[in-house]
């Protein structure tokens, strides 16, 4: 190398280094780990990691480094939501959007939708199925092509024939084919073993599957079980060798209990859990993902004329109303809740409305903020890298006006967002 090059190169180096160092001045700071809030810290992030927190105020050394003044702010580890749909957006052409949009049509969408996210305080998300753009978004945002919160999906949903992640539910035999484990749908133990390789090799990072009936599918049952527990069984066995986990939809009480001894890790929605399931819960170590936003949405269009296709309506109605007293009995019982939302049936960026709604029924505001950081960063098995704001872990840091234990709505509020060290919003 010559002298020239390699003075270059020091140079080069030597502003990269310095210029992204960062110091952000927090007023006050959420400790997520401990469920205390503490005054006057100094986060240190140097490119996508939190290098210090130190006590105090600390003016940077260097002239290069820059100075984020948050002390009239709360800060917190940026928000992980465990179930979103991040390639849609429930509407009431839903329906006919499945026969009329292509893929890229799907991507577009979702670019807007994964930006909302990430604004609302959503550094990382969950993505509980789509058609497989899922993926690919993924992709792009990992890319840096476009913004958006660290995803971990599971592509398309795994279902039964019929069941709620069926894709052809409800169309015209010309349209319906014959989805198998490559769709997505499994009606035997070899099926649903095929079904999760095809998963993992389409990109997926973990598995979902429909256990019971669901609210919006154009199906009569909103909580009938669907698997067999063999079926289950083997489909956890077989994630569980791609090191995936798994998370169940369920609504109704047998079908969570196939799910629970068939070995999933998360029950989403949960409706009609019994007090035998929320001790199967506990003693099985599966969290429970509340999704009362979902609720609430599903109970409020099904009052508007022809929003959802006539046979939704009777279970939208039935199921939205329950979730959040069963949410409440839950918390109450110990069942380990994760934070989770269900945005896509309802519009993405709402899903800080979710804190409120937990509160409101009993659940603690800060255990609220550590069931989005804490326990969803543990479920994830990224509880070295996120959910807090410390040394060593990435710096996924956000910010909100109020104090959350006082007034749980300013989560609905967020007004700085970084992610992976990139400030994406600042007011
Ligand atoms: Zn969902």
């Amino acid at each position: 190398m010559t002298k020239i090059k390699f003075l270059l190169l020091l140079l080069i180096t030597t502003i990269s280094i310095q210029a992204q160092t960062t110091y952000i001045l927090c007023g006050k700071l959420v400790d997520t780990k401990e469920g205390k809030i503490k005054e006057k810290q100094t986060i240190i992030v140097e490119q996508n990691k939190i290098v210090n927190v130190i006590d105090g105020y600390v003016a940077p050394k260097s002239k290069t480094a820059k100075t984020i003044d948050l002390k009239n702010k709360v800060v917190m580890a940026g928000l992980i939501d465990m179930h979103v749909h991040i390639e849609q957006e429930f509407s009431a052409k839903t329906r006919l959007n499945r026969y009329i949009l292509n893929e890229a049509d799907v991507a577009f969408n979702s670019v807007g939708f994964a930006k909302t996210t990430l604004l609302k305080g959503f550094t990382t998300v969950r993505d509980l199925g789509g058609t497989g753009v899922n993926i690919a978004i993924r992709k792009a945002i990992d890319a840096g092509k476009i913004p958006g919160p660290r995803v971990f999906t599971a592509g398309k949903s795994l279902a039964t024939t019929g069941g709620h992640a069926d894709p052809t539910n409800g169309s015209s035999r010309v349209l319906t084919g014959n989805p198998g484990p490559k769709e997505g749908v499994v009606n035997s133990v070899e099926d649903a073993k095929k079904a999760v390789r095809q998963r993992y090799k389409n990109g997926a990072d973990c598995i979902k599957i429909t256990a019971t009936g669901g609210v919006l599918s154009v199906a009569k049952s909103g909580d009938n079980p669907q698997f067999t527990i063999e079926e289950i069984k083997a489909i956890c066995e077989t994630a569980k060798d791609y090191g995936m986990h798994v998370a169940a939809h369920a609504h109704g009480d047998e079908g969570m209990q196939r799910a629970i001894l068939g070995g999933v890790k998360t029950i989403e929605h949960g409706t009609y859990m019994s007090t035998t399931t929320m001790e199967l819960m506990i003693k099985n170590d599966v969290y429970l993902v509340p999704t009362i936003t979902a609720g609430k949405e599903v109970e409020e269009k099904a009052k508007i004329k022809g929003f959802y296709p006539d046979i939704v309506v009777p279970k939208a109605l039935k199921v939205g109303p329950q979730i959040q007293g069963t949410f409440a009995k839950a918390y109450k019982k110990g069942v380990g809740i994760a934070f989770g939302t269900d945005a896509g049936v309802f519009k993405h960026g709402n899903n800080g409305k979710e804190f409120g709604y937990m509160v409101e029924v009993g659940m603690p505001a800060m255990e609220t903020i550590q069931a989005a950081t804490i326990t969803n960063a543990k479920i994830l098995k990224m509880d070295t890298e996120i959910g807090q704001i410390k040394k060593g872990f990435y710096a996924d840091i956000i910010a909100v006006n109020e104090d959350p234990t006082v007034n749980i709505n300013t989560m609905e509020n967020v007004v700085f967002v970084m992610k992976n060290g990139i400030v994406y919003k600042r007011k």
